[in-house]
């Protein structure tokens, strides 16, 4: 059986930022959501400087404040959202002004940082992508694209309107092809990694890019290995997906069948592209290569999509 004829399985989960649960009722909200959400006794909110959660450390780190709580922290008036209702209780999302320093034991902590050290539950995780997405579209849409009048959050956040136009304007998600490109010779022995100048020293990672308007994914992923190594991929297959809130992306990660193997990789987007072996690919991926060389964290779509290529085995 080749790499490319196993069954499917769903491996969404198993993805960093992926296990967000909340219940939006985004088609049962009214103009009095919030204010109602945020009288509830058990609401809670998760809260943002600029791009950073305020995480309340301890032995079970949290993510969440009370509506009191959030006030003395300094909540931005207006930046409430409500994204959600979890068991527990409304879940509200807001902004509060950066500082140098905040109150022991909180700490203001960037997502990515959250995630690779796994500090926090993956639903208060998920939680949290969602809730920078969210208040990041709302501060960069406070003008209608149609007319430039100031638009209205409505529903409690789940969408702007412009009362000038009538325009209603809905959160944007710019979806990211991320493919890792395997070499079917000799069993499919090779994959085709990249390197990115911005990437940490040593590491690795599978090719990105930006879906274009009129394209399905699979035409998206031959279009981006074709610009960015120079070789034409036959079949693609869906792996799984991934929220990534940098600022609202959906990756949407695919193992890809190289039909042709002569690299003229992009120089203006790699500084270096090649083909990797499988037994080198391994030791990246737990971290006893020779020469120090690695791929992305575990809670990266991109390391899953290399660990199950890597870690299969023809049957
Ligand atoms: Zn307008």
């Amino acid at each position: 059986m080749s790499f490319f004829a196993r069954p499917y399985r769903e491996t969404s989960a198993q993805n960093g930022f992926a296990g967000g649960r909340l219940d939006r009722q985004a088609e049962h909200r009214s103009e009095e959501s919030l204010t109602q959400a945020l009288a509830a006794g058990e609401a809670r909110i998760h809260l943002l400087a600029e791009d950073r959660a305020l995480v309340r450390l301890a032995s079970s780190p949290e993510a969440s404040y009370t509506a009191a709580e959030a006030e003395a922290l300094g909540l931005i008036a207006g930046s409430l959202v409500l994204l959600g209702f979890s068991p527990a209780g409304p879940r509200l999302a807001g902004l509060v002004a950066p500082r140098e320093t905040w109150p022991e034991p909180m700490k203001a902590i960037e997502l990515r940082s959250l995630a690779v050290q796994a500090l926090l539950p993956a639903e208060e995780l998920g939680a949290l992508a969602q809730a920078r997405s969210m208040l990041a579209w709302h501060r960069n849409h406070a003008f209608c694209a149609r007319c430039g009048g100031a638009t209205h959050m409505r529903g409690g956040g789940v969408r702007r309107q412009c009362p000038a136009c009538g325009a209603e304007h809905f959160p944007r998600l710019d979806p990211v092809v991320i493919m890792l490109a395997i070499d079917p010779a000799d069993g499919g022995g090779r994959c085709l990694l990249g390197r990115q100048p911005r990437f940490a020293p040593g590491v690795y990672s599978a090719l990105a890019g930006f879906m274009e308007p009129g394209e399905t994914i699979e035409a998206a992923v031959r279009r981006e290995i074709g610009e960015e190594a120079g070789i034409e991929v036959g079949r693609v297959r869906y792996h799984s997906s991934q929220p990534w809130p940098f600022v609202s992306s959906l990756m949407i990660g695919c193992h890809a069948e190289a039909l042709t193997t002569e690299l003229t990789p992009d120089a203006a987007e790699l500084e270096d592209c090649r083909w990797f072996a499988r037994a080198e690919v391994r030791k990246m991926l737990a971290g006893t290569h020779a020469e120090g060389l690695a791929v992305p964290p575990q809670m990266a779509i991109a390391n899953r999509l290399i660990a199950e290529w890597a870690e299969w085995e023809a049957g």
